[in-house]
């Protein structure tokens, strides 16, 4: 067990950091962020950071000596630097689950390999690949970039033939996945925090609607035929145990004919679990937190029914009207900038 006092490491210095910082703090642990610049929203909230890039293994190790446990919220952080960090101190999640969710393609082979429904898909990596792909997957199929894509960057959806020259260079990438477009009645995630020693407790699947393929709202919960809802929670459990999470495993599925489809993973706190900072027992920053230092796992019980709504670029500036619904709690992560497509902040409400 990792007490409290303690201090924890968090790789990544934007929102969902700066969430993990403030719930690690309200349990009375230190929190160190690693991250580029001290104006990033997590640096913002505590006096301890170290700043660098993730291949500054000097900066890294000033970092591993000030920390007792080390946790991410960036699913991107190179596999190398967790590696470097894990012979320094215990790193969760580790570089062998990161490795697989931080790849399109091996994250759908690793789900269907335990069972798991994936749409179709191949892997393309020149046009001609592509072209191949999309005569074997048929039309319409989704293309998109195998690694660092987020918030529906890095991808196109091919409605025709002549779609597909278009849409290989505009993934500007040479590594690509061909997906069978899933005609989804619904979206749904569902987050897992899972400890060292295997217990674990998931949150109940919510519903995603997102508008320019970014998370524009979370509805809560999913209102899913039971059947569905148990489909879900099996199936994210299943990922992350295979996977040996320790933390928190978020799992998004298309839900299409009573059937769960896995989307995509990710290893962390995730934008769909917002809505537990206010409507639930524990909240997932919290559960995280929980769950790496080897606490027990809190209740994830909703507390009323609600709805999350994310504040995207300039839709932050209405901040001060959410102040005035009697149900609304209204989070903003400290941004300066209100750029296009930027998350600055989110509002939980009732529903
Ligand atoms: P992703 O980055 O993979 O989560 O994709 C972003 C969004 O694009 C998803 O939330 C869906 O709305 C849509 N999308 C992605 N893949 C597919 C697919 N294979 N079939 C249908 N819609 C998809």
């Amino acid at each position: 067990m990792i007490p409290t006092g303690s201090t924890i490491g968090i790789l990544g210095g934007g929102q969902l950091g700066r969430m993990i910082a403030q719930a690690a703090q309200r349990l009375g642990y230190n929190v160190h962020v690693y991250a580029n610049a001290a104006d990033e929203p997590a640096c913002l909230v505590t006096p301890f950071r170290t700043l660098g890039e993730f291949d500054d293994e000097a900066q890294l190790k000033i970092f591993a000596d000030s920390v007792d446990v080390i946790t991410l919220e960036w699913e991107n952080v190179p596999v190398k630097t967790l590696e470097f960090l894990a012979e320094l101190k215990p790193v969760h999640p580790g570089a062998a689950a990161l490795k697989i969710t931080q790849d399109r393609i091996a994250e759908k082979t690793f789900a269907k390999t335990h069972g798991i429904a994936t749409p179709a898909f191949l892997q393309a990596k020149s046009l001609d690949e592509l072209r191949n792909g999309v005569m074997k997957i048929g039309i319409p199929c989704v293309v998109k970039t195998c690694r660092m894509g987020y918030d529906g960057k890095g991808q196109a959806i091919i409605r025709d033939l002549k779609d597909i020259d278009a849409a290989w260079h505009s993934l500007k990438s040479d590594d690509a996945i061909i997906e069978g477009f899933v005609p989804f009645e619904k979206e749904i995630s569902v987050i897992v925090a899972r400890r060292a020693d295997g217990m674990m407790q998931a949150y109940p699947p919510v519903e995603n609607r997102h508008c320019n393929g970014i998370l524009d709202e979370t509805h809560v919960p999913a209102q899913l035929h039971t059947t569905i809802d148990a489909a879900a929670i099996t199936a994210a459990k299943t990922l992350a145990e295979k996977l040996d999470i320790v933390g928190l495993l978020a799992v998004e599925f298309f839900v299409v004919q009573s059937n769960v489809i896995m989307n995509e993973m990710a290893p962390r706190p995730h934008n769909s679990g917002h809505w537990t900072m206010d409507f639930c027992a524990t909240s997932q920053f919290e559960q995280l937190v929980r769950a790496i230092c080897g606490l027990p796992l809190g209740s994830t019980a909703i507390t009323a029914p609600c709805m999350m709504k994310n504040l995207i670029g300039d839709a932050a500036y209405d901040w001060q009207a959410y102040l005035n619904e009697p149900h609304a709690h209204l989070h903003l992560y400290g941004k300066s900038e209100a750029r296009p497509g930027r998350k600055m902040g989110h509002v939980n409400k009732k529903s």
